[in-house]
Order: structure tokens, then C-alpha cells, then sequence
């Protein structure tokens, strides 16, 4: 389906309500978005051994967060690399969005209200989805999660399982689990999101972005999602 309006949508939910299954879906159904996720640039950056990789990933393993600056300096350089936005200043401190026609959805960033400060100064983010779903819901499903790391496809052996057992869908690659979803480390993150998730929301719905959609699987989320969307960018 086309959009006619820009799109530049950030998801936000707790870790494991389905950023990434969300993100995939409106990919497949409105072909002009592309994503970007933090959380897959970063373990592309620490698989790589790369110096930011190196350097963000105890704070990964512990579920916490990656600094700010760092954040920042990752998202513009993957949103100047796409060509998305440009650096408009000698300084290169001052960046502008390159097309008012880009479309995209960021997933796992910004994380914190003072990454959106950040980011509002650069791109000006038009709907802000908060995926809700209840903590138990989640806690049962971390456990199913497999993923494909080469290109952060997720499935879920209860909810959207790959037609292979263990292995992904379009390359047959081995699925693998992720380092961080273990319990423990669930825990952390997810009383890691709720203090940070509280500002975030209330600086989109200032701005009078900010939209909720509830629903207990991926399943009953996408088609609220799509419509919202349609509603939104194509109508
Ligand atoms: P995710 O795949 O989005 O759950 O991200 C995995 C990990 O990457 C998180 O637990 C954080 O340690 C880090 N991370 C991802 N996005 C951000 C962000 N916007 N700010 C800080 N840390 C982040």
C-alpha cells in the first residue's frame, strides 16, 4: 500500500512486546518505510569488534542503557549514511532531514526523553506508537524468542514461529538466542524501561504525537496498527 504522507514513526514499547515483529509487518505492507533498530546497530557494531562495540557492550549484556551522546552520534551517522538526513553546517553539528518525503519507523530509539530532545532537533518524528501489552503476557513469550542475527528477523515458537525449526525463513540460516533474554536480565530491562519509558510518552503526547494501541499478541496489535497508519498516511 502507498503512503501519501511522510511517515517518521517511532515505536515504543517494553522489551519483547513486538517492536521488531511490528516494524517487519508495516515494512511488508507499506514498501516505501524502512526501519532502523538500535538495538540491531548496536549488536552489528559489537559482533564487529568494532571501538563503539566494544565499549557498549558490557552495558548490553547488563541490560542497561547505551549513553546518550553515543546514541545520538550512532542514529545520525546511520540516518546521514541512508541519506535521510544531512549534515547542513560546516560544523557538521547541525543536521537537516535531507527529503520531507523520507519515510521511516525507528525501533529502540529514542529511549529516553532526552534522546527525543535530541532527535526532535533533527527529525521531526510524526506518530509515536505505544505497543502495550501486560507483563506477564511478555515474561511468557521472552521465552520463545529466536532470532536471526544477520538480519534481526525475530520469531516467537509460540506466536510467529519460523516454518523450520531453528531455522530463518528466507536464507535457512540457524536462528540463535539472544545473550539478553534471559530472565534476569528481562527483569532489568524491563524496570529499566518502565523509568525511562514515563518521560518519553509524556514528551510525545506534548507534542501531540503520541498514540496507544493494546492488544495481548502481535496478532491483535498489527491490524490496529495498520489501520491507524492508513488512517494517518494514505487516506
Ligand atoms: P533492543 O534490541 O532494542 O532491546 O536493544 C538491546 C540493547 O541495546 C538494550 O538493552 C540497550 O542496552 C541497548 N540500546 C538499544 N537502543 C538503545 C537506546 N536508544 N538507548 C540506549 N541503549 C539502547
Amino acid at each position: 500500500m502507498r503512503l501519501r504522507k511522510a511517515a517518521r514513526v517511532i515505536l515504543i514499547g517494553a522489551p519483547g512486546v513486538g517492536k521488531g515483529t511490528q516494524s517487519e509487518r508495516l515494512l511488508q505492507r507499506f514498501p516505501q518505510l524502512s526501519s532502523i533498530s538500535s538495538g540491531d546497530l548496536l549488536r552489528h557494531h559489537v559482533k564487529q569488534r568494532t571501538p563503539l562495540g566494544i565499549k557498549v557492550e558490557s552495558t548490553m549484556k547488563a541490560g542497561g542503557l547505551v549513553p546518550d551522546d553515543l546514541m545520538l552520534r550512532l542514529i545520525s551517522n546511520e540516518l546521514t549514511r541512508r541519506g535521510w538526513i544531512y549534515s547542513g553546517h560546516p560544523s557538521g553539528n547541525v543536521m537537516t532531514l535531507a527529503s520531507s518525503s523520507a519515510s521511516f519507523l525507528l525501533d529502540g530509539f529514542p529511549r529516553t526523553a532526552a534522546q527525543a530532545e535530541r532527535l526532535d532537533a533533527i527529525v521531526p518524528i510524526n506518530l509515536a506508537v505505544s505497543l502495550r501489552t501486560p507483563l506477564e503476557v511478555i515474561v511468557q513469550r521472552i521465552g520463545g524468542r529466536w532470532v536471526h542475527e544477520p538480519s534481526g528477523r525475530v520469531y516467537n515458537t509460540t506466536f510467529n514461529p519460523p516454518r523450520v525449526p531453528g531455522r530463518d525463513d528466507v536464507t535457512g540460516e540457524p536462528l540463535v538466542r539472544r545473550p539478553d533474554d534471559s530472565e534476569e536480565v528481562y527483569r532489568a530491562r524491563w524496570e529499566r524501561f518502565r523509568e525511562t519509558s514515563e518521560p518519553l510518552l509524556e514528551h510525545y503526547a506534548r507534542k501531540g504525537v503520541l498514540w496507544e494501541v493494546h492488544g495481548l499478541s502481535s496478532d491483535e496489535i498489527t491490524p490496529k496498527l495498520f489501520r491507524e497508519f492508513e488512517r494517518r498516511f494514505v487516506e
